[in-house]
């Protein structure tokens, strides 16, 4: 299954999606409907970034495009040209769910998303609009107005905590991220005997479900089956993450739908409210509360600054006084970088984009790949540059974009009050009331997962 298609009465087959394709799923003749092979593509939607063959709504072309809007779940309001190359929406449901008084609404938007939205509404290439978001959710009426950003704070309580245990405890090791859903499909497809590497940690926004359908409905006096659960992600994979089989850890569906940036403006037009002169307001306490080091996901590297802020605490007992960890910084596809925590010399990676891992992987396999701990991101710079963020339909914008949106993030994440995941008051306290210890029992029930091929309760 792959939520990724293309479309054969759009496709002109010209080629240009399968030059960014990471793993080469994309096959077919030049000038002819091109095809996705499920069994290889991991949904980054980078072809759907890059696809330039589209209809418009305009003139001869009105009912062909009447007929694949519909087919594609989009509102019947939208006008903007749609292309070959697309992921599978479920904006319908989201609609459904808006307008149904019986659910309890909860949204969350992921970190990349606050810093791209805005471009959908005319305003300059990397604005930071997490307040006009948080604003833009409740003209939506949504109920709760929650943030995947607390979440990425408690991941980092997740994983810093099983990264510590594996290098005190001499688990295996190097310790992969799993946060990108593109990169554990990829792992999972091609090196399954290599999937004990991967962090058993969920990602943030799946964490971040089981927590809404337990502590959340409890903290908001709701029903755990009322409450309907959307993510906002500048990703197209986590459409398919969401749906995994193991995915119910409150026993409900944990996130019950995803939508892209792209998707949350075709739901903000279709209602007509005008982004730009919306007020900055705040996320809802205590599930929207977050830190610098939350934020700092949605850039390549950012986990593993996030990481290592946190992890020096563990390790060493006393707080890390300088935040900005510029080695693990930057884009250049794989990097390296020793950290000093104490005694102890963290030898961490970073790659991103997937076009980058072979090297990474045959290493890793040969056993030589000296490094505890590496983050991997599937898309050109991380998050930021995801498949689901605003289409930059010319190529040349896109460096100035991903660089934009990558330096506001790094910004916002030096404005926060708190930068460390550890220090977030609401990450505190959820340990306290409910989740008890990270990696306690409580917390691997329902934060943590298994993969294919590492011999877990993968079902
Ligand atoms: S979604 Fe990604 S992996 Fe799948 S065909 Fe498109 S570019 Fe390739
Ligand atoms: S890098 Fe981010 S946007 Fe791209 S596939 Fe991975 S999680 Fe999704």
């Amino acid at each position: 299954m792959t939520v990724i298609q293309i479309d054969k009465d759009i496709c002109t087959g010209c080629q240009e999606c399968t030059k960014v394709c990471p793993v080469y799923a994309i096959e077919g003749n030049l000038h002819e409907p091109q095809t996705i092979v499920p069994e290889r593509c991991v949904m980054c939607g980078q072809c759907v970034q890059k696809c330039k063959s589209y209809i418009s709504p305009f003139g001869r072309g009105i009912e062909l495009y009447a007929k694949k809007r519909q087919e594609r779940n989009l509102p019947d309001t939208l006008t903007e040209p749609l292309f070959a190359a697309y992921n599978v929406s479920h904006l319908d449901e989201v609609i459904a769910a808006l307008q149904d008084p019986s659910k309890f609404t909860m949204v969350q938007a992921a970190p990349a998303v606050r810093v791209g939205i805005a471009e959908e509404f005319g305003l300059p290439l990397g604005t930071l609009a997490a307040g006009k978001m948080a604003a833009a959710f409740r003209w939506l009426g949504f109920n709760k107005v929650y943030d995947v950003n607390f979440a990425a704070d408690l991941t980092i309580m997740e994983e810093g905590t099983e990264l510590v245990s594996r290098v005190t405890k001499k688990g295996v090791l190097p310790m992969f991220t799993s946060c990108c859903p593109a990169w554990v499909k990829f792992i999972e497809n091609n090196y399954p005997e290599l999937t004990k590497h991967l962090s058993t940690c969920k990602s943030p926004q799946q964490m971040f479900g089981p927590v809404l359908k337990t502590y959340g409905a409890k903290i908001n006096g709701i029903d755990p089956s009322k409450v309907f659960t959307v993510s906002v992600m500048p990703c197209t994979c986590k459409e398919f993450e969401c749906s995994r089989e193991e995915m119910k850890a409150s026993g409900h569906k944990d996130i019950d739908v995803v939508i892209t940036t792209r998707e949350l403006a075709y739901l903000i037009k279709k209602y007509g409210i005008d982004f730009a002169q919306l007020p900055n307001e705040e996320f809802d306490q205590p599930l929207g509360e977050y830190t610098g080091a939350g934020t700092i996901f949605g850039v390549t590297g950012g986990v593993m600054e996030a990481a290592i802020r946190t992890g020096y605490k563990l390790v060493t007992g006393k707080e890390l006084t300088d935040v900005d960890i510029h080695p693990v910084r930057g884009t250049d596809g794989f990097r390296i970088a020793e950290i000093k925590a104490g005694e102890l010399v963290l030898k961490v990676g970073v790659v991103t984009n997937l076009k980058n891992i072979e090297p990474v992987m045959e290493k890793l396999q040969a056993g030589t790949l000296d490094l505890h701990f590496v983050e991997v991101m599937t898309c050109p710079e991380g998050c930021v540059s995801g498949g689901g963020q605003p289409k930059l339909l010319v190529d040349s914008d896109k460096p100035e974009a991903y660089n934009n949106r990558r330096h506001v993030t790094f910004e916002h994440d030096k404005a926060l009050p708190k930068r460390k995941s550890h220090e977030n008051p609401a990450i505190v306290k959820i340990y306290a009331d409910f989740l008890g210890e990270p990696n306690g029992e409580k917390s691997h029930h329902l934060l943590h997962t298994s993969y294919k091929g590492s011999g877990g309760h993968h079902h």
